[in-house]
């Protein structure tokens, strides 16, 4: 695993001995020696993770920390407080600024690079996210909306059989949380799979194995991205590195300590929200590239996509497939008759009206303006214009309702109709011809259906 990683320390002698060890392991070092050096360093690099001192005059760590998760360019950033002092207070406040983690010095070098990597691994799931996001905004999709994350009120299992300790646990989170408690491991992953934040296992207790039990997790694809806290007797490093190995995402050693669980929860939730926000913003988007916002029908880019596939289907063999051009006769007079809402409420009238009178397998598209398109894979061109003709009989035969039924307006439509055998076709040629049926039936009088052979 190649990563940058930003080592931040005021003692130059520290800062040396990080980037040593952390080169040796082939990650990509830069360092610098205070609060405000850090925050630009960051902004401007964007390393995938931060190593920061606590104690540092001037800006000290927590404080450095706390701007690093305000500022949206660096907040993504995985933050670790390297701390010289083992007290709890500290490690709690360092996480209530936001930082993701802490390591103590002296550094074990085995839980350092443990840590570094899990975090790493987190990260890239959540810049994965934010880069397909960023894809969707160029395609000039407006995907804003969330707003601040909040890290209380999840649903968190807790896989644990160990009486003593699963009634604090519970405690605890009940306080800020929804917690589940599963004494049984198999049931555990069961559950694990159902609507969960996040899932506590003791990888010390007695029934069951958790280690096993966080490699099961992760091997599901239903529980892959569910955050894991393990929980592991103090010491126990072999067994520490591992869980982190397996892909829990961080550790609670034990006995647990109320404070640091409620800290250590917070900031997986926190995470676990975040990616949840790109994740259904990133839906939003990809829904939105291919789907016409007005009318619900798929849109332009989505058809020429299927047309080109099916069309390519054709050529090596495959069945023909049919299109139709339909466009709506006279709209612009109903647009300076009634108003561009009426006329909006005639394109999505249209729109069911097309979508319920075409075959399940058809593709009904909007073009953009008053111009629909409809896909017809499989269908010979006098089945095709049978379709069209449907459709044309129940635009003209039933009036559109429009300002809240306030008017009744009678619609027609002209539709050219082509189909493709594959050959020397393109999508471009077959969709002209039918273009070519829409002017025909515009000339001859509108409200009618041409279809052009090829
Ligand atoms: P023809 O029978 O020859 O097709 O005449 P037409 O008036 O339907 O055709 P024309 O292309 O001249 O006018 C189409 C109109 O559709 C012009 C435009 O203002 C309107 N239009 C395009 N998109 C929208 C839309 O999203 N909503 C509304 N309300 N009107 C739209
Ligand atoms: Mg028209
Ligand atoms: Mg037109």
């Amino acid at each position: 695993m190649s990563a940058r990683v930003l080592v931040v320390d005021d003692v130059e002698a520290n800062v040396r001995l990080l980037e040593a060890k952390l080169t040796i392991e082939y990650f990509d070092v830069l360092t610098c020696n205070d609060g405000a050096s850090a925050i630009e360093l960051a902004g401007a690099e964007q390393p995938d993770i931060i190593l920061l001192d606590v104690m540092m005059p001037g800006m000290d760590g927590f404080e450095t920390c706390r701007r690093l998760k305000a500022d949206a360019t660096t907040r993504h950033i995985p933050v670790v407080l390297v701390t010289a002092l083992d007290g709890r207070e500290d490690r709690i406040r360092g996480l209530d600024a936001g930082a993701d983690d802490f390591i103590t010095k002296p550094l074990d070098d085995v839980i350092l690079f443990a840590r570094v990597r899990s975090l790493i691994r987190l990260k890239q799931v959540t810049d994965e996210l934010r880069e397909r996001e960023a894809s969707g905004q160029r395609l000039g999709v407006d995907a804003s909306g969330g707003g601040r994350l909040r890290a209380s009120g999840a649903r968190i299992l807790v896989v644990d059989d160990n009486p003593r300790q699963l009634e604090k646990i519970a405690v605890e989170l009940a306080k800020e949380h929804r917690p589940l408690i599963e004494a049984d491991a198999e049931k555990g992953l069961a559950a694990a799979s159902g609507p969960i934040d996040l899932m506590i296992v003791n990888t010390m207790a007695q029934g069951f194995d958790g280690l096993r039990l966080i490699a099961q997790a992760r091997s599901n694809a239903s529980t892959r991205k569910l955050p894991i806290l393990a929980i592991v007797d103090q010491g126990d490093r072999p067994r520490l590195v591992k869980a982190l190995e397996l892909g829990a995402n961080d550790v609670l050693s034990k006995p647990v300590d109320a404070e640091e669980l409620a800290a250590r929860v917070r900031t997986q939730i926190r995470r676990k929200r975040y990616a949840d926000v790109l994740k259904e913003r990133l839906d939003y988007s990809l829904e939105m590239a291919v789907t016409d916002a007005l009318t619900g029908l798929h849109n332009r880019r989505y058809m020429v996509g299927q047309l080109d596939a099916l069309m390519n289907r054709a050529k090596q063999g495959g069945e023909p497939v049919s299109v139709l051009v339909l466009d709506i006769d006279h709209f612009k007079a109903v647009n300076d008759g009634f108003g561009h809402d009426a006329g909006d409420e005639v394109l999505r009238e249209f729109s069911v009206r097309l979508a319920t009178n075409v075959r399940a397998i058809d593709l009904p598209c909007r073009m953009g303006g008053e111009e629909f398109v409809v896909v017809m894979p499989g269908a010979e061109l006098d089945a095709a214009h049978r379709i069209a003709d449907r459709i044309r009989r129940d635009v003209g035969s039933t009036p559109f309702p429009v300002m809240d039924g306030a008017e009744h307006l009678n619609i027609t439509i002209s539709i050219g109709v082509a189909t493709s055998h594959g050959g020397d076709d393109t999508p471009a040629a077959l969709l002209k011809r039918a273009d070519e049926g829409v002017y025909e039936a515009k000339a001859g009088g509108r409200n009618q259906v041409v279809a052009r052979a090829a």
